[in-house]
């Protein structure tokens, strides 16, 4: 259409967010549809933290906020990355947006030109390349498959880095894969980049929480403080404290940039809303038990369907290390003919096929930017898990 801009022309519309809004119009419609599309947790928001909500709205907290965020939730955060990942920062290199998207989304905009690269290890987030076209700037993406458990080596990002490289985006544990990066694995990491000073990092740090086992999570400035100077270290309360619909994320970085970042927002939405503010005060500073709670559900469950999966004859599906995704590869599956009838070509057709016959939502890999696979957000009952990896088992079991 002649009215669209040449900007639409280069983004597609968020899948997973497509497959989420499908799955929930087929439930309404009466389907008997199971979701596990969507990432985000099933849990609700803990009591507190609603309580903080009402608290703010019965005080008249309802009014335009700094555009970044207000002062107390600065602090809060600026205490946060104190206390967990012994970073220091002070409240003017804190940038709050509505939600972890509009951070990244403000940082990409305030930076990038045409021409500029951004390097993205895939299996990525789908909307990493899509915010970095829409900013004018080029994805750069780089295939860390399943032969190294989904991460990237060191070697891979040194040849994928040159003079127009601006920023690497790390995403640990991953979305779309639970892929954690270990220390020394992280340090590796740095170590090429403290080679390379015109390469800024982007890390998006939202699944912090949700770690399994012995897992330890870390952060590119923390490991590295030589590049504390070019880090954006970006986090939210969406998946930690239960609150997507809540709309908080925020970031830490260098004053000009957290400057550019606040210059765009208030040229965009203004400032995130008033009432959600407050309450990621209280679950930044308040009781963090429920962390731990969560941490120990998410790790039955991802044991539960990574067991179950891996019996689907065809999948191979390994153990992540953290998020509350498994990305199981489907090469097994690909060239066969499902009970329905349908000729399994590609992930995409895979996923489709599975809503139809047997009615589970899974995001099909390519939209993730690796193939064969498909990404389950296991955020659900055990009970809803085991019925739904149940139907994945019978529909493989049904591939001839
Ligand atoms: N981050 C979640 C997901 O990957 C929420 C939807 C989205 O924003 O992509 O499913």
């Amino acid at each position: 259409m002649a009215f669209l801009s040449d900007t639409l022309a280069r983004v597609k519309p968020s899948p997973t967010i497509a497959v989420t809004n499908k799955a929930r119009e087929l439930a309404a419609a009466g389907k008997d549809v199971i979701g596990l599309g969507a990432g985000e947790p099933d849990f609700d928001t803990p009591q507190n933290i609603k309580d903080a909500a009402k608290r703010a709205i019965d005080a008249g907290k309802t009014k335009y906020t700094a555009v970044d965020g207000i002062p107390e939730l600065k602090a809060a955060i600026c205490a946060k990355f104190e206390r967990e990942n012994g970073l220091k920062y002070t409240p003017a290199q804190v940038s709050v947006g509505t939600g972890g998207k509009q951070i990244l989304y403000n940082a990409l905009m305030a930076t990038l030109n045409p021409g500029d690269e951004v390097i993205i290890p895939a299996p990525y987030w789908v909307s990493y390349p899509d915010m970095v076209l829409l900013a004018g700037g080029t994805p750069v993406p780089v295939v860390a498959g399943i032969e190294t458990q989904f991460k990237l080596t060191p070697a891979q990002l040194e040849a994928a880095i040159t003079p127009k490289t601006k920023w690497f985006i790390f995403n640990s544990p991953s979305n779309p894969t639970g892929a954690g990066y270990t220390r020394a694995e992280l340090k590796a990491l740095c170590d090429v980049l403290m080679r390379h000073p015109h390469v800024w990092i982007m890390s998006d740090d939202m699944y912090e929480h949700l770690v399994f086992d012995d897992f330890e999570f870390t952060t590119p400035a923390q490991i590295e403080p030589g590049l504390y100077d070019r880090t954006l270290t970006c986090n939210g309360v969406s998946k930690s404290y239960a609150m997507t619909g809540w709309r908080i994320g925020y970031a830490a970085g260098p004053v000009a940039l957290i400057k550019a970042m606040g210059t765009i927002q208030s040229q965009s939405t203004s400032n995130p809303c008033s009432i959600a503010q407050y309450a990621a005060v209280e679950a930044l500073n308040g009781p963090q038990d429920f962390l731990k709670t969560n941490r120990v559900t998410f790790q039955r469950r991802r044991d539960l369907v990574v067991e179950m999966l891996n019996r689907a004859p065809g999948l191979n599906c390994p153990v992540p290390e953290g998020a509350f995704y498994v990305y199981p590869d489907i090469s097994g599956c690909i060239g066969k003919v499902s009970a329905g009838g349908t000729k399994i070509t590609d992930d995409e057709v895979f996923a489709t096929a599975l809503l139809e016959e047997v009615g589970v939502a899974v995001v099909f890999g390519s939209a993730f930017g690796v193939s064969p696979n498909f990404r389950v957000s296991y955020a659900t009952s055990d009970e809803v898990l085991r019925e739904a990896c149940g139907r994945i088992i019978r529909f493989c079991e049904g591939l001839k």
